[in-house]
């Protein structure tokens, strides 16, 4: 564990540098609040840090409150190290946002414990933030492709609804269907159905755009949304999208299947708030209904303007 010492006494800044280091600790050193403040300013920085109460340019509690104002998300944990030893003191201690103060002149063993006390409090906190932040991509993702799910992929579309209101600009969305996907779990089983779906959503993944968002949004239905593109644009995609996805057959272990998908697409050019993305996801879907009907394996689009959008 690393830790942010900031003592602007050389000979006490010594002495806790080499016995945090001989505990094991990483030390990172500063001689006073504006060098703590900037070390604890980097990304990735250490989230322990032991302050001087009493420091040039900065004194400790002013790195506390700092601290306290800026830090997103993180914890840092802070000891303040002070001569003062007043009731008043220790409180404006604490208010100015420091978790926990050690009282010089300080036993070794005493700050030992403290020292132990915070690394588990931050300890404590990045699991928890490792724990949320697992539970928000599972939240937001089909747990078989890993691609976004229905409800996440509906928010980006929302997203965008809202970012073209406030910069104009254009918008396209595509429907995916795999043909006769039903055929294949009735055939070969579930699991190979599973298979195929990881597959394609590779696919689709890799021909889209970088900034183009994919979702799952049904058993073999998926939905593309594309910031800033065009009909035409979009068009191409889908294209490419269904080539690569007919071009080569889906491995599911003793053979190989041809997969190919429907696709509709549709575009919007937002002149004016009030449109709904479902009327934009519409439109590509009675695009996609007319590449079924059409004979499949084929990308349809919907032409006709989005005035209302
Ligand atoms: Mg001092």
């Amino acid at each position: 564990m690393r830790i942010v010492i900031a003592e602007d006494d050389p000979i006490s800044r010594k002495a806790l540098e080499t016995t945090l280091r001989r505990w094991g600790y990483e030390v990172i050193v500063t001689r006073d609040g504006k060098e703590a403040l900037q070390a604890l300013s980097q990304p990735d920085a250490p989230r322990l840090a032991i302050l001087d109460w009493m420091m040039p340019e900065m004194n400790g509690p002013d790195v506390c409150h700092e601290l306290r104002n800026t830090e997103e998300g993180q914890y840092f944990y802070l000891i303040l190290l002070t001569a003062k030893d007043s009731k008043e003191d220790t409180v404006s201690g604490l208010e100015s946002g420091a978790d926990d103060y050690v009282t010089k002149p300080f036993s070794m063993r005493e700050l030992r414990v403290r020292v132990r006390c915070g690394e588990r409090i931050v300890k404590l906190q990045s699991e928890l933030l490792a724990a949320q932040k697992a539970l928000q991509i599972q939240a937001t993702h089909d747990a078989l492709t890993g691609l976004l799910n229905r409800a996440a992929i509906y928010d980006a579309l929302e997203r965008e609804r809202a970012r073209l209101l406030r910069e104009g600009g254009q918008l396209a969305v595509v429907m995916l269907d795999l043909d006769h996907f039903k055929n294949i779990n009735d055939t070969h089983g579930h699991a190979a159905g599973d298979i195929v779906l990881k597959d394609i959503s590779n696919r689709l993944a890799h021909a889209s755009r970088s900034y183009d968002l994919v979702g799952r949004v049904g058993g073999e239905e998926f939905l593309l949304v594309m910031p800033t593109a065009g009909l035409d644009g979009a068009i191409e995609v889908a294209e490419r999208v269904r080539r690569i996805i007919a071009e080569t057959p889906v491995d599911i272990g003793e053979k190989a299947l041809n997969v190919t998908a429907s696709l509709g697409v549709a575009s919007a050019q937002i002149l004016e708030p009030g449109i709904t993305m479902d009327e934009l996801v519409q439109s590509a879907d009675e695009a996609l209904y007319r590449a079924k009907e059409g004979g499949r394996n084929r990308v349809e689009s919907t032409r006709k303007s989005h005035s209302m959008c």
